[in-house]
């Protein structure tokens, strides 16, 4: 398997040209057995090298730091970490999709720190770990907080009340995915912010998905 500060790097790189991580925002985190490789913070993404990446237990303590002392880890490490921890992950991206964002300003409210989202019959749900094109992919959402850090514990709430879903969008902000490798968390971001995409048009163009699309037959 490839170095995973490679990885990070070439990511980064591509996902810069898909505007999740401009303005310096987002972050990409991989794991291999018990080392957790993350791209620094405040920096522009795509021009990170292979040599900026932290490397951490899984525990977050630092054992690698990058050669460059101005570089800083990011405050989204806890963030990473708990899904490393909750979810086994082997993978975390934060991406600041537009479409994403976009999204969580429709998110239902279902209690005083979380909403919900929810998505069916797209061929494109069928991307997401474990779903079908008849399910609802519930997406949950939870409110933004001046410092990313502090979302930790929403963000861990909302993982444990919604295990079915690969990500926890922020309201206003962006979204958390992972995956069990760097491969699947790239591309259950990729139908993520594809379905939030299609979504918001067909809302913005007065299509209702639920009478556009044909009922689930009965033999399903
Ligand atoms: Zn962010």
């Amino acid at each position: 398997m490839s170095d995973p500060k490679t990885i990070i790097s070439e990511m980064c790189q591509n996902f810069y040209r898909l505007g999740w991580v401009s303005g310096t925002g987002g972050g990409i985190s991989i794991r291999r057995d018990d080392r957790i490789y993350m791209a620094p913070s405040g920096v522009e993404k795509e021009k990170i090298r292979p040599e900026d990446c932290y490397v951490l237990d899984l525990e977050g303590n630092v054992q690698e730091g990058p050669a460059n002392p101005n570089l800083k880890l990011t405050e989204c490490a806890p963030l990473f970490l708990s899904a490393y921890e909750l979810r086994n992950a082997g993978a975390v991206l934060h991406s600041h999709s537009a479409n994403v964002v976009l999204m969580t300003m429709l998110a239902r409210r279902i209690d005083e720190e979380l909403s919900v989202l929810e998505f069916t019959q797209l061929e494109m749900i069928k991307g997401i770990l474990g779903h079908g094109y008849y399910d609802t992919f519930e997406l949950p959402v939870v409110d933004n907080t001046p410092r990313e850090c502090e979302l930790t514990e929403s963000l861990r709430k909302a993982m444990e009340r919604f295990p079915d879903s690969p990500a926890v969008a922020v309201r206003n902000h962006g979204i958390y995915v992972w995956g069990p490798d760097e491969v699947k968390a790239k591309t259950q971001a990729e139908c993520i912010d594809y379905i939030c995409e299609v979504y918001w048009k067909m809302r913005s163009a007065g299509i209702d998905s639920h009478i556009s699309a044909r009922p689930q037959p009965a033999s399903v």
